[in-house]
């Protein structure tokens, strides 16, 4: 595995701007080696390792793209014109010539007849006992579909690095591909830390609470090219931080960790990467967000994400998921945004990234959840998508576009 050097991040700020951040991941971070095939119906969600060139055209051979009766357009004339009717080919029939000056039932999928280049549709039709009647005008090459017309013989039908979902899942099956050199998935480790977190199932003690971003992290997790090890809880102590990041390193891609990255005394995370690797930035301008880490020890890199649960969810999408699609070798993904109108006020800071969560209700307009708070779940539950405010930004009127990300492309 190719590790990365403790100070192959040559950045010497600590408050990076989000866009700083991805620029940073993408220029250092190498993807891992490793190769696998796999069978295509447990590639979903895979990487792509080299171009799939097509073996065969798509589709295969000329077809009928409708149920209706196939002809040679230069049998038309200036007038309408009868075909008599002779034969039929349905899906999965050899072609036939089409004996000339005729028209010939055909099925959607049957090969086209030889010598036939046009379809008139069963419902356009007009029959006349055992022939078909054709007005002048019609189209050249309607209704059927030439071999190749989706992929050519020989052409990439889908490049290195592609992120396998189920478009591409079907393409590759249409090409007749059974098997795919994938890359070999991320292998991520998820801890939480904090004295007060409490797994689910597991009694609540006074001044607990239950762990949810290892579960909200994991969930997010599912759907990037990566093998997760619930590596649990930590708790707040530099030593068993430390000596449980020394561990995951060795055997894992990247480490993620949420809480104890700020400032305070029981933050611990920060302390433990320097000690014994290197610290690359450990502040975000990103609301919610600030405060996050990102290290190398071993050769892994490590993101300290922050407690609080919303934050915790920005962070990941703003700096785990483009880290773990680079080291998966997959082509960037860029976060899905869509302008939509604003239907509230609201004043921000400059030089800093905000993301509200919002409804989208008809018009379509973008309202604000009504509640603030990085730790509110529910924020996350009763709204659509993440409102997206840049960092010159500092007063938002009711109508000004903003970009949105819906939860439905990014959870
Ligand atoms: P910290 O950054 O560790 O000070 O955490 C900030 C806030 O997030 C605190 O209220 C923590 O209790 C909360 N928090 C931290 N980790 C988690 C977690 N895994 N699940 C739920 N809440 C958490
Ligand atoms: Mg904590």
């Amino acid at each position: 595995m190719a590790q990365l050097s403790d100070d192959c991040f040559a950045f010497g700020g600590q408050l990076l701007s989000v866009d700083a951040a991805a620029a940073l991941i993408a220029e250092r971070i190498p993807p891992i080696e490793g190769l696998e095939r796999v069978a295509l119906a447990q590639a979903h969600g895979r990487v792509l390792a080299g171009g799939l060139v097509a073996r065969t055209p798509l589709p295969p051979f000329f077809n009928s793209a409708v149920d209706g009766y196939a002809f040679a357009h230069a049998s038309l004339g200036a007038e309408a014109t009868r075909l008599p009717l002779a034969g039929r080919l349905a899906a999965g029939d050899a072609a036939r010539p089409l004996p000339p000056g005729t028209a010939m039932r055909v099925l959607t999928g049957a090969p086209m007849p030889e010598g036939a280049d046009t379809v008139m549709m069963q419902e356009d039709a007009v029959l006349e006992g055992d022939a078909l009647l054709l007005p002048p005008g019609l189209k050249r090459g309607a209704n059927c579909r030439p071999a190749g017309e989706d992929v050519p013989q020989g052409a990439e039908a889908l490049p290195a690095g592609a992120l396998l979902t189920a478009p591409e899942i079907g393409l590759a099956a249409a090409l007749g591909f059974a098997v795919l050199d994938c890359r070999r998935p991320v292998r991520v480790g998820v801890f939480s830390t904090g004295n007060e977190l409490a797994s689910p199932g597991q009694p609540l003690g006074p001044a607990q609470t239950y762990d949810s971003n290892r579960f909200t992290l994991m969930a997010m997790l599912a759907r990037l090219p990566v093998v997760v090890t619930d590596l649990g809880i930590l708790p707040d102590r530099e030593d068993a931080t430390r000596a449980a990041l020394a561990a995951a390193a060795c055997d894992h891609d990247v480490l993620i960790t949420s809480g104890g990255v700020s400032a305070g005394e029981e933050d611990h995370v920060r302390a433990a990467i320097e000690s014994f690797g290197s610290l690359v930035f450990w502040r975000l301008a990103v609301k919610p967000g600030r405060p996050a880490a990102l290290g190398v020890v071993g050769g892994t890199p490590v993101l300290g994400l922050p407690g609080n649960p919303v934050a915790a969810v920005v962070c990941f999408l703003h700096l785990a998921r483009p880290l773990i699609l680079r080291l998966a070798g997959a082509i960037e993904q860029p976060l899905p945004r869509f302008p939509v109108p604003a239907g509230f006020h609201h004043r921000k800071k400059a030089g800093r990234r905000e993301y509200l969560r919002v409804r989208i209700e008809p018009g379509p307009v973008a309202q604000r959840f009504e509640r603030e708070g990085a730790g509110l779940l529910t924020s996350l539950t009763q709204s659509h998508a993440f409102c997206e405010l840049p960092e010159e930004m500092t007063q938002l009127e009711p109508g000004t576009l903003v970009q949105v990300l819906p939860f439905a492309a990014i959870f």
